[in-house]
This record gives structure tokens, C-alpha cells and sequence, in this order.
């Protein structure tokens, strides 16, 4: 499916037309007034930035009179919003984009996204929100489609003070070796588990090694995955595969895991988001909270009204 741009008019008439004040997610209106918002007008980037809004009904007439190309909100809270003063805490968030998921079974083009590319997105997000909520405890916790990938945000009052945000996201996407490959609960399971989902993945154009060495992980794939799953330390005893490469392997994976999330968004707090339901103008799509993620189809659930009624 290919998503082209929206027009002025078609901006015009979804923010007429469709889009609605109680779109706006709960945990964005809840402290609308802290947040710093940013406008992209015509395409040329957020170049009004800095706009605060006291109440969601004065966000609302602004969007219906301007129809903005697109609409981000900081992850930050301020008692200034307009000059991003007094900082008041940020949402813990994790970017996963579709386009630049380093391994992934479609063949799209550099940039591009397809159905397969963002359910394997999808996938990855549940994974991470898994463990989110069952390793961290976090309670509130919000998924995102953003338009061409999904946010995961959470508003725990315990995460917003956070400062080591990067050690979360090693943690969440098994980016570093554990001591101990094979406890069965704690960061142990979750490397395991995001180890597995990569290799899963993996084609022989993601492999760094030479053919041999490709030929023989892949090859035994579904034997390194079932003993992993089983914890068997002899998981990469394989005929032809030495110790380095053994590491080299791991190593690769783990820094595969380490750019399954734009590890950027979740470190810096100035950091701006697509605030849900508005227009991703570039593509033609909405960005949407979503509420049940395992049911959740972005060429469903966040196709605005006007795509359906283009002339072709
Ligand atoms: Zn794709």
C-alpha cells in the first residue's frame, strides 16, 4: 500500500471532520498545561515551537483553525511549557520505527514500510511492553501507533524523575550479555527472549561472517533457538563454529537488540512526540492510542476518511 502525502484540503477536512477532542489521550489532557507543544505547518519541520495550551478546549480551536501538518508535545512536564522551564519530569519512552528496524523479513526499500515490517514492529513492542509491566512493575503504561512505527510512553509518577534512562533500554532489549545467560527469570529471560526474536529474523544479508559460518547458523537455527529456550549452555556447540565467532555472534545480535528502539528518544528528556490523533501528513495516516495492541492494525485502525475517499 502506498500512503502519499495529504493535501491542505484533505488536512482541512480531517480536522473538521474527523478528528476528535476525546482522541486526545487521557494521559496527555491530564496535565495539558505542562507540556510544551510544537506545530509543523507546512511541512518544512516544528518551526513553531514552544506553544502551551491551559486546557485541551484552547488545543482543540487551534488545531481546527490552523489543521497543522503535523503535532508533537514534549515528553517533558514544565511549569513553563512556553519556555521549557522548571522541569517537572518526563515520560519514559521507547521509539520502534518500522523503516529503520535493522533486520526484518520484507524487502522494502530504504525509508519505506510495509504490513509485514510494522507487525514485525508490533511484535517487538510486546515484547518490550511485556517486560515493562512484569520485569519493572510500570503501571502506565501507553502504546502508540505513530504513523509509520509505535511509542511506547509511560507516566509512572515513580519513572518521571528518572536519569539513567539508558540502562532501561539495555534491559528491555537484551542489548548486553548477562552474566548469567540461563536464570530463568530477571534480565537472564528477557535476553533470551529478544535474543530469539532477532534470530528468529535473521537472513543470511544480516550476518556479518563469511559463507560457511552463515550457512551453518542458519542452517542449525531452529536447534540454537530451541536449546536457548530450554537453557541449554551448549546452545552454540556447533561443529565449525569456534569461540570468537561464538562471541561475534552475540555480540552481533546484542547490537541488533540495541537498535530495535531509538534509543535517542528514550535518553533525551527535550525530546518531542507525535501527539495521538493527529494527521501524519507524510504518509497519510493517523497517529492513534492504541488500546488492545495484540488486535491492533495500523492499515485498519489508522487510515483517516479522506484516504478512503481519494480518487484514484
Ligand atoms: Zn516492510
Amino acid at each position: 500500500m502506498e500512503l502519499k502525502e495529504a493535501s491542505l484540503r484533505e488536512r482541512k477536512i480531517y480536522y473538521h471532520e474527523e478528528w476528535k477532542e476525546k482522541d486526545v489521550p487521557e494521559f496527555i489532557v491530564e496535565r495539558i498545561g505542562e507540556r510544551e507543544f510544537a506545530f509543523d505547518h507546512d511541512g518544512n519541520g516544528y518551526n513553531d515551537r514552544y506553544k502551551g495550551f491551559e486546557k485541551i478546549g484552547l488545543f482543540s480551536d487551534f488545531l481546527v483553525k490552523n489543521f497543522p501538518y503535523a503535532v508533537c508535545t514534549s515528553v517533558s512536564y514544565y511549569s513553563k511549557p512556553k519556555n521549557r522551564e522548571d522541569w517537572r519530569g518526563a515520560e519514559l519512552v521507547f521509539d520502534i520505527d518500522a523503516k529503520d528496524l535493522a533486520v526484518k523479513t520484507c524487502d522494502c526499500k530504504e525509508s519505506k514500510v510495509c504490513e509485514k515490517c510494522l507487525f514485525e514492529a508490533k511484535e517487538i513492542v510486546l515484547n518490550i511492553k511485556d517486560t515493562l509491566v512484569q520485569d519493572l512493575g510500570i503501571k502506565r503504561l501507553f502504546a502508540v501507533y505513530s504513523g509509520r512505527g509505535y511509542h511506547l510512553r509511560a507516566v509512572d509518577d515513580e519513572v518521571l524523575p528518572l536519569e539513567r534512562r539508558s540502562e532501561i533500554l539495555e534491559y528491555v532489549t537484551g542489548s548486553k550479555r548477562p552474566k548469567d545467560l540461563f536464570l530463568s527469570q530477571g534480565y537472564s529471560a528477557v535476553y533470551r527472549k529478544m535474543f530469539i526474536l532477532t534470530f528468529n529474523k535473521i537472513r543470511e544479508k544480516n550476518l556479518p561472517f563469511s559463507k560457511n559460518i552463515t550457512d551453518t547458523l542458519l542452517s542449525e537455527k531452529n536447534s540454537i533457538i530451541s536449546k536457548l529456550m530450554s537453557c541449554h549452555a551448549d546452545f552454540l556447540d556447533i561443529k565449525g563454529i569456534g569461540s570468537k565467532t561464538k562471541n561475534d555472534f552475540m555480540g552481533h545480535i546484542q547490537k541488533i537488540n540495541g537498535s530495535l528502539v531509538d534509543g535517542k528518544v528514550t535518553v533525551d528528556v527535550k525530546r518531542i512526540l507525535r501527539l495521538p490523533s493527529t494527521l501524519h501528513s507524510k504518509v497519510s495516516m493517523k497517529c492513534v492510542e492504541i488500546k488492545n495492541l495484540e488486535i491492533f492494525d495500523p492499515l485498519k485502525d489508522a487510515i483517516p476518511k479522506f484516504v478512503n475517499e481519494r480518487e484514484e
